[in-house]
């Protein structure tokens, strides 16, 4: 399984392990630190990051000519999450 962590990548160094909580933005939105970079950030932004890495990787993976099958053993992903994120690089395109 790859280590994605949708909670608390930060979006500057990409840190997983040195992300504090940081009180919240005016708007309610949860907002971030980061001891390793000492950037604060807020979590709508890391959702952004996570998912760009996730759809990086899979265009990656089908540049490589994988199928799904093959891109859910290398990944840890479930078949079914494969062809859902495909989709979505798919509507991306449109
Ligand atoms: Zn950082």
């Amino acid at each position: 399984m790859l280590r994605l962590n949708k909670n608390i990548i930060c979006q500057f160094c990409g840190s997983g392990a040195s992300v504090r909580k940081h009180g919240k933005s005016k708007s309610g939105m949860q907002r971030f630190w980061c001891s390793s970079c000492s950037k604060t950030f807020q979590n709508d932004y890391i959702y952004t990051s996570w998912e760009h890495q996730v759809k990086t990787m899979m265009m990656d993976f089908l540049s490589q000519g994988l199928s799904t099958d093959e891109i859910s053993r290398k990944s840890g992903w479930p078949v079914r999450r494969v062809n859902k994120i495909i989709l979505s690089l798919e509507l991306d395109k449109a």
